[in-house]
């Protein structure tokens, strides 16, 4: 499964390298524009014209840079949605295909019936029409804006003087960037992500359920290695019944083994590994306080809830420190 693993990660990276480098592009056209903008306030200021927003609103060159903001984003938007919804496609294959190596290296020679293609489609397009993705992909290009307009306001409210102005006016383009960075590029290499990963594991659930006669149910398993999060550990070994939704956090690289019959259905849990390992392996995925009560006997599985969200569906959350024990009772 590591070879899997490396092939979905291969993959992202290659989405991820697209969006971040789509976005250098919309960045330096935005730049641009508010390079010419700073210059504007500057030469008004140093004539003595009272800078403000009602002025600055009526500038065409500030117009501009809105509506190139709103352009741009919003390009970028369209073409990343396109891009991830193709990443899903690809994903929900690599989970067929990978799910028929799972099964086969369980020694089962028997060949698996394949998904029905209409439900393939089906699978994929759930992903679709009126789903978070592209909704997510929507508020994109006005979230941007606010967050020029915001960023550009704030810098005139900042400046008592021309050279006050200047001087706040100069890191401006990188302020509006990051702000807008936040807003759109990194949200979009969170949904390609998310929704990737989500698509590989249901198509894997659906492998697994047109094959009941011989897959019995499957296993959530994660890497167990230095970069799984604890909520993963906690999930390694979760035994899945055929039709059952998998809880994730967004990110999540949880894949499902199948358990096939005639076989010992043995998957140690992720709560026992962690326990076998060093303490100081326990410590860098706890932190201090999850350490203690995980030391102290507090499982894994209540550190953290299963929340069903109306968008995203089954999910998990880590429960803050405010919500956990302050000390556990040691069991039997
Ligand atoms: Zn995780
Ligand atoms: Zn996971």
């Amino acid at each position: 499964m590591a070879r899997h693993r490396r092939q979905l990660i291969r993959g992202e990276r290659q989405v991820v390298d697209r969006l971040v480098r789509d976005y250098r592009v919309v960045e330096s056209a935005i730049s641009l524009r508010l390079a010419e903008v700073a210059r504007e306030i500057e030469a008004a200021r140093s004539a003595g014209v009272p800078v403000g927003a009602k002025w600055l609103a009526r500038r065409e060159r500030y117009r501009q840079l809105l509506s190139d903001v709103e352009t741009q984003v919003g390009r970028y938007a369209r073409s990343s949605g396109r891009l991830v919804l193709a990443r899903r496609r690809e994903t929900s294959a690599l989970g067929i295909e990978h799910g028929r190596e799972l099964v086969k290296a369980l020694g089962i020679r028997r060949s698996l019936a394949g998904v029905p293609s209409r439900a393939f489609e089906a699978m994929v397009s759930q992903f679709e029409d009126g789903s978070p993705v592209l909704g997510l992909f929507d508020g994109m290009a006005s979230d941007a804006i606010a967050a020029a307009r915001r960023a550009f306001l704030d810098g005139i409210a900042l400046g008592k003087n021309p050279r006050d102005v200047a001087r706040s006016l100069a890191p401006l383009p990188g302020l509006v960037s990051s702000a807008v960075r936040r807003s759109a590029r990194d949200r979009a290499v969170l949904i390609a992500r998310d929704g990737a990963m989500r698509a590989y594991t249901s198509a894997q659930s659906a492998l697994y359920a047109e094959n009941a006669d011989v897959v019995l149910r499957s296993v959530v398993v994660s890497a167990l290695d230095g970069r799984t999060c604890y909520l993963c550990v906690g999930q390694h070994g979760r035994v899945v019944e055929h039709g059952e939704s998998i809880h994730r956090h967004p990110g999540c690289r949880c894949a499902l083994r199948p358990i096939v019959a005639g076989m010992p259905e043995t998957v140690s849990s992720g709560e026992e590994w962690l326990r076998s390992q060093a303490e100081a392996v326990q410590l860098a995925k706890l932190g201090r306080s999850r350490f203690a009560l995980f030391r102290a006997g507090l499982p894994l599985r209540a550190m953290y809830e299963e929340v069903d969200h109306p968008k995203w569906g089954p999910g998990l959350r880590a429960l803050p420190l405010s919500r956990l024990p302050s000390r556990v009772s040691p069991s039997g």
